[in-house]
């Protein structure tokens, strides 16, 4: 995913068809009226003259094609790109012809013609085809002017030496002029790419996708990563390290580059990082490849008042980036940490809305839809999955006697005793009321039920005060366990015995556990 975005990216690296006609302009314009001039003077001396007419036959077969290449065949160059050298050819032969049938004009007309026409190429070819128009038509007009007749010194100075000469430095200024506007277009594009792509992102991880890829695309570094801010550490996501990825690590605050710009909420350009790390009592942490970086640049990311992370780049050269690299990376940052912010704030939400809000645990709704994804999970893996509904005993004595505050303090404390004693992937949820519902992913009968009863034992060491500071007694709770596939097959039937389980477990007196497997019985006889 990532290669696609920086190929799509780089292919936004072509100055576009309008663009190019309007760097041509000033030269198709220069060159038209020069032909214009040359048609009028042939029309006004009259054409009698075989030179006059060739003159008018040469203007209008420039000026018709200086329309044609400027009208249609630029934007072709756009669509087709490899079909450059077809161009090219079809302006030598031109060149050429005009050379051999207006070798009668003044040397300085066709010489200007000639440079003209380089400083076209040069603006929409790649330099080596100018470089062959330029040969060519400088050997034609040679040619012609020696067929002419024309004095030997003007042949070696004008010809042989100045017209190459002035070929070759308009095509360098050109060229030069081009890449810089390139560079600029290049990077305008990448930043226009990167605020759409950000601005339809919720989801933290493409935020850091995109930014990285446009990091990737925008500037030359060996090495970049996306620092996100968590406590007195920051998380490098996204580590990449002469071509390759690294996973993600944390690196303190304290003592780093990254910290550094962190901390000062400033950006940070380091031309020469082992000249200047003496200046900066900075530790030189090495991640990634075991080399050491010769110049670094990072930019804090901002939102509001709040510093979320960090984007960085360095590379093995020195003085890789300059202040415009600066100016870029916090364009880019600025884009970055507003949608880092907004996916922060739609995780927030969603989480939000799939938690109970009282307990923290999932809702009911949220924790059906995950039991179903584990109850597939487990059936496409044949693994066991295990169901405790847990139920506290008497609840309504706690609320009527101690306040409802105190109950809903009982229920907290609860679910947390509940949490402490399941695995990071086991989920809870709140069922309904002082009802909650357990899932216990690749585990057998046996280990659910230590699972139940280690939670029934914890529950009678809670220490829960009431409005005047006095202990009250601890909950029991009642707890049913059905499990797949032992008991069903299916969801429904699942949660069903899980319930009926757990009223017999309250018919039979409370503060137990239902499950009936023979392992499980004879657990809990042994209780
Ligand atoms: P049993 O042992 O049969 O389960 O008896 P019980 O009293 O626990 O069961 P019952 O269903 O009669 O009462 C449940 C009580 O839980 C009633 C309700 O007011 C209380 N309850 C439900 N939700 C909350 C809550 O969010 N906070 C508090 N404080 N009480 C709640
Ligand atoms: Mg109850
Ligand atoms: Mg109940």
């Amino acid at each position: 995913m990532v290669e696609n975005t920086i190929e799509t990216m780089k292919s936004l690296l072509t100055i576009p068809a309008k663009q190019q006609q309007a760097l041509v302009f000033p030269a198709v314009l220069i060159a038209f009226i020069l032909n214009l001039f040359l048609l009028t003077y042939s029309l006004i001396a009259g054409l009698n003259d075989t030179q006059n007419q060739i003159a008018l036959a040469t203007a209008i077969l420039k000026l018709a094609y200086l329309g044609i290449f400027y009208i249609h065949l630029i934007p072709i160059l756009d669509r087709y790109p490899g079909r450059q050298w077809v161009i090219l050819a079809v302006n030598t032969i031109v060149a050429i012809f005009i050379e051999f049938l207006d070798h009668s004009l003044p040397t300085g007309y066709s010489f200007t013609c000639i440079i003209l026409m380089t400083a076209i190429s040069s603006l929409i070819f790649k330099r080596w085809y100018t470089y062959i128009f330029l040969a060519s038509a400088t050997v034609a007009h040679i040619v012609t002017r020696g067929l002419n007749g024309q004095n030997v010194i003007d042949t070696i100075f004008l010809d042989l030496f100045f017209l190459p000469l002035i070929g070759i430095a308009t095509t360098e200024t050109m060229l030069r002029l081009q890449s810089s506007l390139q560079f600029e277009i290049n990077r305008q594009q990448i930043i226009n790419k990167v605020s759409r792509s950000l601005s339809s992102s919720l989801e933290i991880h493409q935020v850091i996708t995109m930014v990285t890829t446009a990091v990737q695309s925008a500037l030359d570094a060996d090495t970049y990563y996306f620092g996100l801010l968590e406590g007195d550490t920051v998380h490098l996501e996204l580590f990449y390290d002469d071509g390759e990825f690294f996973p993600s690590m944390n690196v303190p605050l304290e003592g780093t580059l990254a910290g550094q710009v962190i901390q000062s909420r400033q950006p940070l350009l380091i031309q020469d990082l082992p000249e200047e790390r003496k200046k900066l009592n900075i530790n030189f942490k090495l991640v990634g490849k075991n080399r050491v970086s010769l110049s670094w640049l990072g930019v804090p990311l901002i939102s509001g008042k709040e510093v979320l992370g960090i984007i960085a780049v360095a590379s093995y050269q020195k003085a890789a980036f300059d202040q415009r690299d600066l100016e870029l990376l916090e364009n880019i940052a600025q884009r970055a940490a507003m949608a880092l912010d907004n996916a922060y704030h739609h995780l927030e939400v969603e989480t939000r809305s799939q938690r109970d809000s009282l307990t923290g645990v999932l809702n009911h709704n949220t924790f059906l839809a995950r039991l179903e994804q584990a109850v597939q999970t487990a059936q496409v893996c044949s693994q066991p999955i295990c169901l405790i509904m847990v139920d506290i005993d008497h609840f309504k004595k706690y609320n009527d006697t101690y306040g409802h505050l105190t109950g809903d303090r009982v229920l907290i404390e609860l679910t947390q005793t509940i949490r402490h004693n399941i695995k990071k992937d086991d989920l809870v949820g709140r069922w309904g009321g002082e009802e909650f519902i357990i899932a216990l992913p690749d585990t057998q009968p046996e280990q659910a039920f230590l699972v139940a009863e280690r939670i029934r034992a914890a529950c009678q060491k809670i220490i829960i005060l009431d409005r005047d500071k006095k202990v009250i007694p601890a909950p029991t709770i009642s707890q049913g366990i059905a499990c797949l596939p032992i008991d069903t097959n299916s969801l429904e039937k699942l949660i069903d015995i899980a319930d009926q389980r757990l009223y017999l477990a309250k018919e039979r007196g409370r503060n137990q556990i239902q499950a009936q497997t023979p392992v499980a019985n004879s657990l809990l006889s042994t209780n």
